[in-house]
């Protein structure tokens, strides 16, 4: 990591020059720049991260005008498949495509469900793609607020398509869903136990359902998949008053359905900006993110603060033992953080 190099006691102006070089590499949607940049958002060193903010302070008017799109599914489904050709798919029609994993499982030393590096070869080596795993280790709040932030850099640098893709098998599927636009889930053809599986919820939260790997042998699987997440969807109150969603079928290797999956994403956005349902759901996401910051700040000063970092330990044990009830607990806390 380069990048993490080049802020290390930055004079003023030495630091105002590495800002405009990171911006305006950006704006000219020069990749390698783009990835420095968002390595010094990631960077644990505030310093480091502090220049990656104030490159994308630079940045915010130049962004909004992507495609933000959301693709979950457990792993084997077919997600890089399904993105690696989507993604070709778009660039053959002009668009230039940014890929985003968010990954809170993957452990520091490597091994990610998502970060491993044979994924999507084709897409990966086009120049009109970028390709980030999220970053290692973390929470998913933090991750989910640096892939935030790197979704914003991407537009900046011109990519008019950022797909954020998480694997369906935890909360993340609910944090990808509120940063995108429009929500996929891709589902396997042996759909039976799947949707008892998957949490309703995720179903809910989509604005389509991928029956992939909709060939050979597991065609007839599909199309029976497809009829029971029709039926499913039917018994659901829809997540927006101006798009219905449906399942669609595609084989992701023979690149079937990609169109017409995309056909979908295009006609959500028109219904949902005639509706002014789009511009409202990103102001909603905005908002939200904006409060998560606020509590992630505050609870970090919380939990740092000396006079709550000496009672902590002690209230904890004694609310476990049942000897303090969690609300005195809580009140002797909140008034020790008071007391500066
Ligand atoms: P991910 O873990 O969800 O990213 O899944 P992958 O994209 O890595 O795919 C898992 C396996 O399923 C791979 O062996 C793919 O070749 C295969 N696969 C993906 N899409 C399809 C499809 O549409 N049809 C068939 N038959 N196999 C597929």
């Amino acid at each position: 990591m380069s990048g993490a190099r080049d802020g290390e006691g930055a004079a003023p102006g030495a630091l105002r020059s590495q800002i405009d070089l990171h911006r305006d590499g950006v704006r000219t949607g020069d990749r390698r720049l783009l990835a420095k940049t968002i390595t010094l958002l990631e960077s644990r060193r505030a310093d480091l991260a502090a220049v990656g903010q104030a490159v994308l302070e630079e940045l915010v008017s130049y962004t909004g005008s992507g495609v933000r799109l959301g693709i979950t599914g457990t792993p084997g489904v077919g997600k890089s498949t399904f993105i690696e050709a989507l993604g070709l798919h778009l660039i053959a029609k002009g668009h230039r495509v940014a890929v985003l994993a968010v990954d809170p499982s993957s452990p520091r030393s490597g091994g990610s469900i998502l970060g491993d590096k044979t994924r999507m070869e084709r897409l990966s080596q086009h120049p009109a793609a970028f390709i980030r795993p999220s970053p290692s280790g973390g929470s998913l709040g933090g991750v989910a607020h640096r892939t935030r932030e790197t979704l914003l850099l991407c537009e900046a640098a011109g990519f008019d398509v950022v797909i954020v893709e998480t694997v369906g098998v935890g909360q993340s599927e609910v944090a990808v869903a509120s940063m995108v636009d429009f929500f996929a889930v891709l589902l396997q053809p042996g759909a039976g136990d799947e949707l008892q599986g998957m949490k309703k919820g995720v179903i809910e939260l989509a604005d389509a359902l991928v029956v992939n790997k909709a060939d050979g042998e597991q065609r007839d699987a599909a199309r029976r998949a497809r009829t029971m997440y029709r039926h499913a969807l039917s018994v659901m109150r829809p997540a927006s008053a101006s798009w219905r969603p449906s399942v669609l079928l595609t084989s992701a290797v023979g690149g079937e359905g990609i169109d017409a999956f995309w056909e979908q994403v295009v006609s959500q956005r028109a219904a949902l900006a005639a509706a002014g349902e789009l511009a409202a759901r990103r102001a909603d996401q905005a908002r939200a993110w904006m409060w998560s910051l606020v509590e992630e700040a505050l609870q970090a000063s919380f939990r740092t603060h000396p006079g709550v970092a000496r009672e902590l330990r002690r209230l904890e044990a004694e609310v476990g033992a049942q000897k303090t009830s969690p609300g005195a607990a809580a009140r002797a806390l909140l008034e020790a953080y008071r007391r500066r």
